[in-house]
């Protein structure tokens, strides 16, 4: 099928710097077998993804991390995944919610962004949310530590 084989020869392509297993699976559907196309990604730092390709890259992939406690979760920008003060506080500074607008929605993705640009997207989320959370600690221990070791840390988180 001509789009299996596009499909294929962008995974290849787009995946060509991580390591990674190409998954076929048939699935019956309605008395049909229908292909599954399952991509899983290991990085160097134990983090594992799997991607779920269909039509792609016409169609966004859907996306499982699973954390270093072996759980399994949907990528997804879902305000109840992150403290919600700082989901808010990055919400407002954007001017916009991410969850209705990242790389994965229909509307912003194109075939010619690569199924990887999601993880970074989501990398830096949660980078982002980490200033945020480093930034609220150290507001509330600073003022019981001298000024040099405050310094450090500051150093240290940024
Ligand atoms: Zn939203």
């Amino acid at each position: 099928m001509k789009e299996n084989y596009l499909q294929n020869k962008r995974i290849k392509y787009d995946f060509k710097n991580v390591h990674y297993t190409h998954i076929v699976e048939n699935i019956e559907c309605q008395d049909s077998l229908i292909e599954r196309h399952i991509v899983k990604v290991n990085l160097p730092n134990n983090r594992n993804y799997e991607f779920f390709l269909n039509n792609y890259p016409f169609s966004p992939p859907i996306v499982y991390i699973t954390n270093k406690f072996n759980s399994r979760e949907l990528l997804s920008y879902c305000p109840s995944k992150f403290p919600r003060h700082i989901w808010y506080k990055i919400f407002e500074d954007r001017k916009e919610c991410i969850c209705c607008n990242n790389k994965m929605c229909k509307a912003n993705w194109s075939p010619a962004m690569n199924a990887m640009d999601i993880i970074s997207e989501y990398d830096n989320f949660c980078n982002l949310v980490r200033d945020h959370i480093n930034k609220r600690l150290l507001m509330e221990i600073s003022p019981k530590l001298p000024d040099d070791i405050v310094g450090v840390i500051k150093e240290y988180l940024f």
